[in-house]
């Protein structure tokens, strides 16, 4: 049974993305609106080892050993991975595995921590999250611990971005009538139009039911606007734009079992077409094992058509 490796996910940028998970569930610095799990349970600024880095490692050279080869082995998971003081270490390690390119998925919270970004330094490629550069609408969406301010971190993500020798783009989660007014867009073009060799920026959206109501879909005619306002000097993509089915399918050196399901779906809810493809399995297997998990109430549908949990905190 694995704790800390997840998927291969399909992953809307990455293709097939192998998921390491360092902290355990909703250990996050931020209780965002949209976050689809559950509502943070140990809200912390502070770094920590939450997990054995060896472990994990381990974990992850015995998955690598059953599965194709990745596109990215990617570090995110179910809070927000740079709490975890071994990540440099871990990092590290895995480019010498030489398996896949590293990825990082951050909420930016930390990057005004010079630690944090030398250690973000060892990855292939950064995915961190800006929703806002106004502090009040930042606190309304993100919710951070109290030590968190948005300047510093405004300052971190640029430093870091000039300094990195991979790729960066930045996510941003577009929340009607939050933060896609014209004067918080306008702000936030400037910013990003003064961030020194920002690779490209990523429009995304509650494409999945988030647990706050106040939190709407923007459709793609919203994201439009939002992208024609930022006037950006670099691609800008939207959530709609991708597809949700990775082109190419994962193979298992054994049957898929509902344990790998679960564990895939508590990090990224998904439908039973992405499951046959990151899985390697066919389609009767694939709804033998969802029907199995919906009978005992492990999982439902949603609206999208995607599989989820029923309860988030059962899990790790
Ligand atoms: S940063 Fe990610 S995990 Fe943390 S609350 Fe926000 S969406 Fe959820």
């Amino acid at each position: 049974m694995r704790t800390y490796i997840f998927g291969p996910v399909p992953s809307r940028r990455l293709g097939i993305s192998l998921g390491v998970d360092l902290t355990p569930t909703k250990t996050c610095s931020f209780d965002c609106l949209y976050c689809q799990l559950s509502k943070t349970t140990f809200h912390t600024s502070e770094r920590h080892e939450f997990c054995n880095p060896d472990v994990v490692l381990a974990e992850l050279r015995e998955t690598l050993n059953e599965i194709a080869r990745p596109d990215w082995i990617t570090i995110s998971g179910t809070g927000e991975p740079t709490l975890h003081s071994g990540l440099g270490y871990i990092l590290a390690e895995i480019k010498k595995l030489g398996n896949a390119p590293t990825c990082v998925i951050t909420n930016s919270s930390l990057l005004h921590l010079p630690e944090v970004r030398n250690e973000l330094l060892l990855a292939d490629r950064l995915l961190p999250t800006l929703t806002s550069v106004n502090p009040e609408t930042f606190r309304k969406i993100h919710r951070p611990t109290s030590d968190l301010l948005l300047p510093a971190i405004l300052d971190g993500l640029r430093l870091f971005t000039a300094a990195f020798s991979g790729k960066v783009e930045i996510e941003i989660f577009v929340c009607p009538g939050i933060n896609d007014s014209e004067s918080e867009i306008l702000a936030l073009s400037e910013y990003l139009n003064s961030i020194e060799k920002l690779e490209s920026v990523y429009l995304n959206t509650a494409v999945r039911v988030p647990l706050a109501s106040e939190i709407k879909t923007a459709d793609q005619s919203r994201l439009n606007r939002f992208r024609d306002l930022l006037q950006l000097k670099v691609p800008v993509s939207t959530a709609f734009e991708h597809s949700l089915v990775p082109p190419k399918e994962s193979s298992w050196s054994r049957p898929a079992a509902s344990s790998d399901v679960l564990k895939l779906l508590l990090r990224h809810p998904c439908s039973q077409n992405q499951l046959e493809k990151v899985l390697g399995s066919p389609p009767e297997k694939i709804m033998a094992l969802l029907s199995a998990l919906e009978k005992q109430g492990l999982i439902s549908k949603e609206p999208n058509d995607c599989w989820a949990l029923t309860d988030y905190s059962q899990n790790r």
